[in-house]
């Protein structure tokens, strides 16, 4: 959604930034016929949102990513708009409007669940006494409206900066945008170490868009995040989190994991997962096939959770924590739930991590030592866990990876083919059945009266 990032920017230095921009020279008016956006791919409420600034005599254009995807033929996640309307004006003129924010104030205009985000040019902060930077060049505020002339330059990558015009079907472009969406090149606005300084979650921005559309990090955009990695340990824990789902949950979580590495930015964001993969083959592979299995189900439309990837990323540094805790002679169960917590309170601290998926995190490991029952009413309570499914998928990457887990993996599996028969022989291996499954509430009876 267009214009969030300015409300979760943290604080301090900058004036410098909007002082070095560079401008690109004069707007380029990419007209209809020379461009592939057509309004049969653009979301009917968009248009209708579109129409209704245009019409009552605003300008309106669609902005964001939604342009650069159009132009690569790819369905944009959203679509977000960018008018000279003020929001009050904006919500005159449409019924599903609500406002949000305070400092930022954007308007949502709500189509069941589906909400258009309409923002109003944002002004040029560089020259306003407003202040807007703190001492390391973040953006503290952004609430002065302006035009589009001014409204592109706070945008982060010139592909992200092509405002599609509902008056003429034009493309305008003021920084070069669309030349590189034909080239597949990401190129941050103005002086890149300024853009990564006002706000460095662009470093892991970058990384995503390259994962994702296959585009090149252009070299002036490069140096910097491998220098200046460590900004990202000053952004907010639940920004990093977003973030984070974002590049792991696009669908090119190999890719953007890949790229996290090569750009030394795992190391801010796990740095425990990080100093475990050196040096450790199955531990890299592991989380490779993690994320392979993460994308595949994307790609499938079936479910994933956070909790999985997390509990992946996380397996390799609980283990050097749990083997420390053994050696002292602490029981394997206590040392995996101590160990465990230890490292979920330290992770939390760099990329947070909501407490309803750290639960699940828990589960899945806890579980994995238990895959060793075979037999009996621990056995059977493995199988009855409601994590069961995702710790078994866990094992058996754990297995694929060269864990030696191969053969619980094979049981359970075999297990859950011949459910009927396995099922059977656990009940014979048990104690007399305390209950009939599904378990049922018992109905009291009513004490007879007489
Ligand atoms: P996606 O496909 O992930 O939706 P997007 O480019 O639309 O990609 P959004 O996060 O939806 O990204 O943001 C919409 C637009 O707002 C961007 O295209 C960009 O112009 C601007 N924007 C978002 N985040 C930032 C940021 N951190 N710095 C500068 N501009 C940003
Ligand atoms: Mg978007």
């Amino acid at each position: 959604m267009m214009l969030k990032w300015l409300k979760k920017i943290g604080t301090k230095k900058r004036k410098k930034a909007a002082a070095n921009r560079t401008d690109a020279g004069p707007v380029r008016i990419i007209p209809r016929s020379e461009h592939s956006i057509t309004r049969k791919n653009i979301d009917e409420s968009a248009l209708k949102v579109l129409y209704g600034l245009h019409k009552a005599g605003y300008q309106a254009f669609l902005v964001g990513g939604a342009v650069r995807d159009l132009l690569l033929g790819h369905r944009p996640k959203d679509f977000d708009v960018a008018t000279d309307a003020t929001p009050e004006q904006v919500k005159a003129l449409f019924r599903n409007c609500r406002l949000i924010g305070r400092r930022f104030r954007l308007a949502h205009i709500h189509y069941g669940r589906h909400i258009i985000e309409v923002a109003t040019f944002r002004g040029d902060h560089g020259d306003s006494q407003s202040g807007h930077l703190d001492d390391s060049g973040r953006i503290l505020r952004d609430n002065v409206y302006g035009d589009i002339s001014q409204d592109v330059w706070r945008r982060d990558f010139t592909v992200n900066a092509l405002y599609y015009n509902i008056a003429d079907f034009s493309v305008i472009d003021y920084v070069g945008g669309f030349e590189d969406v034909i080239q597949g090149r990401l190129r941050l606005i103005g002086d890149p170490e300024d853009r990564y300084r006002e706000d460095p979650v662009r470093m892991l921005r970058v990384i995503r868009f390259s994962a994702k559309l296959g585009f090149s990090i252009d070299e002036s955009c490069q140096g910097f995040i491998l220098e200046q990695g460590a900004l990202l340990r000053d952004v907010p824990p639940a920004r990093l989190y977003e973030e984070v789902l974002k590049l792991l949950h696009s669908g090119h979580a190999i890719e953007s994991f890949r790229a996290l590495r090569e750009y030394h930015l795992l190391e801010h964001l796990f740095p425990e997962a990080s100093k475990a993969l050196d040096n450790n083959e199955v531990a890299l592979k592991f989380l490779q096939l993690a994320m392979q299995s993460t994308d595949e189900r994307i790609h499938q439309h079936k479910p994933v959770t956070p909790a999985f990837l997390f509990a992946a990323l996380l397996w390799a540094p609980l283990q050097t924590r749990m083997e420390k805790r053994l050696a002292q002679g602490e029981p394997p169960s206590l040392a995996l739930h101590k160990a465990a917590s230890a490292l979920v309170s330290e992770q939390v601290r760099h990329v947070s991590i909501p407490k309803r998926f750290t639960t699940v995190m828990r589960d899945i490991w806890a579980l994995q030592p238990r895959f060793s029952y075979r037999r009996g009413k621990r056995a059977e309570s493995v199988f009855e866990h409601p994590k069961f499914r995702a710790g078994y998928d866990f094992l058996c990457l754990r297995a694929k990876a060269g864990e030696n887990t191969e053969e619980d993996c094979r049981w359970w599996t075999e297990f859950q083919e011949n459910l009927p028969e396995a099922q059977k022989l656990l009940m014979q291996s048990r104690p007399a059945p305390q209950h009939d499954k599904p378990r049922r509430k018992r109905r009291r009876r009513k004490p007879k009266t007489d």
